[in-house]
């Protein structure tokens, strides 16, 4: 083995600027080695991306093919056969009514695609007085202006609020924290989706443009899966006043949850819908805009194009990635084994952290599962943020040779901590019990530090 030794200086500004973290030097299946030989169990896909696990050789064989054939036609100029054909897929896989697939570079940029998609509609439709949008306290769209405007993370915000749109955030679906006794999880979902309605009324039914959610709760919150009748009811509200609904299924699309769109289980058709982690798999950056054909038909009757674009749209070695990675999901009926992979796993943390004092709750769907860590059960009462427990359960995590996906202020942005799962569907049932077996052990070594 060739040792990778990180450079010292580093002129790569990492995500901490005061440590460089250890060297990746290859994946394959479900594990990723470092520069030292040590390997590394990656149980949170990344953050929920590597949905084939790392190294799939049909997937890179597609890649190959494709920078041998043709690596980057501007779409100004071109569209590329491989573009068409993801288009392809993603519209016939989509739900009812999805016309066109709008593919850019990640997740960030569907989401600001899709805001601004929705503000353009509604000018050609000649409705502009609409121009607010209503998404989630504790939500995660990205860290672009626009995306991190309509997220409702406190912490992610602040420093950068004067710089964000104004937009109203209502409460998340988060039944473990905010569903009350006296209330069933379904009244719980009526009352959340009051308050959307009467948030519209108070901003003025004619001036929304569109409400932004999460299907699944995912990165700021750890995993929160709507309670029944919740998206239905929301899907009601919007209807009723012409307000858009965009699912940000960038984490919890594409398979995650068991079925290709999150949104199925609810029952619901967005008007607007975001993916991109799980779409490329980590092998290409790639993320889309799934679009209903009455939005784009108000564009193409109206301006003739949608104002807005990218250098990368739609670039052909990243569809050739998504491509491969969605035809291998389908062919293999990957998503059966997530659904059937999910009850085991569910089965495995609950063995080992069910009866955990320390632990809240365990949520999830498919193989997208949160683990809440609370320091009081009864109350429900989270640990001092002084202690970052999040940041010691992934070193802990990490030096056990396991990549899990925690997260401190889970509740409101402050307190609260979380660790969120989502193994590759390629995970074997022996790796599942380990990911579990690994996990409660870092859990309990991390609140061993006191
Ligand atoms: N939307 C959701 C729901 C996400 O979870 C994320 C990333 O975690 C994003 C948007 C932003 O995606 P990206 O990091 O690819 O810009």
């Amino acid at each position: 083995m060739t040792p990778h030794p990180t450079p010292t200086p580093t002129h790569v500004l990492h995500r901490s600027l005061r440590s460089t973290p250890p060297m990746a030097v290859r994946g394959d299946g479900v594990w990723l080695e470092d520069g030292a030989g040590r390997r590394y169990l990656d149980a949170s896909g990344g953050a929920a991306v590597s949905c084939l696990g790392h190294g799939h050789p049909e997937v890179r064989a597609a890649m190959h093919a494709q920078i041998d054939q043709l690596c980057y036609a501007h779409t100004s100029f071109f569209t590329s056969a491989v573009a068409e054909q993801l288009a392809d897929q993603l519209v016939r896989t989509a739900p009812e009514g999805i016309s066109h697939a709008y593919m850019v570079s990640g997740g960030s940029e569907a989401v600001e695609a899709a805001l601004k998609m929705a503000r353009q509609y509604f000018v050609e439709i000649g409705q502009p007085e609409r121009s607010h949008f209503i998404a989630r306290r504790q939500s995660y769209h990205g860290n672009t202006l626009g995306a991190l405007a309509v997220g409702g993370n406190e912490w992610r915000r602040r420093q950068f609020g004067p710089l964000l749109i104004d937009v109203t955030h209502v409460a998340p679906c988060y039944p473990y924290r905010e569903q009350r006794p006296d209330e069933t999880p379904e009244q719980y979902g009526q009352r959340l989706a009051r308050e959307l309605d009467e948030t519209i009324q108070r901003i003025g039914p004619g001036k929304v443009i569109a409400f932004v959610a999460e299907t699944v709760g995912g990165a700021t919150a750890g995993v929160l899966v709507p309670v029944p009748g919740y998206f239905k009811a929301v899907r009601e509200v919007c209807d009723r006043h012409g307000v858009l609904l965009i699912l940000d299924e960038v984490m919890s699309g594409m398979g995650r949850t068991g079925t290709l769109h999150a949104c199925k289980q609810e029952g619901v058709v967005p008007d607007l819908m975001t993916i991109a982690k799980g779409l490329g798999g980590g092998y290409q950056p790639i993320g889309a805009v799934l679009a209903q054909q009455r939005i784009i038909e108000a564009m193409s009757t109206g301006s003739g194009f949608f104002q807005h674009g990218h250098t990368y749209l739609g670039h052909p070695v990243a569809c050739a990635a998504a491509l491969a990675v969605q035809q291998v999901i389908e062919r293999a009926g990957l998503l059966e084994k997530v659904r059937r992979d999910g009850v085991t796993l569910q089965q495995l943390l609950a063995e080992r952290l069910a009866e955990h004092p320390h632990v809240g709750e365990i949520r999830g769907r498919g193989l997208f599962w949160g683990v809440e860590l609370v320091a009081e059960r009864a109350g429900k009462i989270p640990f001092d943020p002084a202690r970052r427990l999040h940041a010691r359960i992934k070193s802990e995590a990490f030096a056990r040779g396991l990549l899990v996906y925690p997260m401190g202020g889970t509740v409101d942005g402050r307190y609260g901590d979380h660790v969120l799962l989502a193994p590759p569907f390629i995970t074997s049932g022996d790796e599942l019990a380990l990911i579990a077996e690994r996990l409660a052990q870092a859990i309990d070594a991390a609140i061993a530090q006191g």
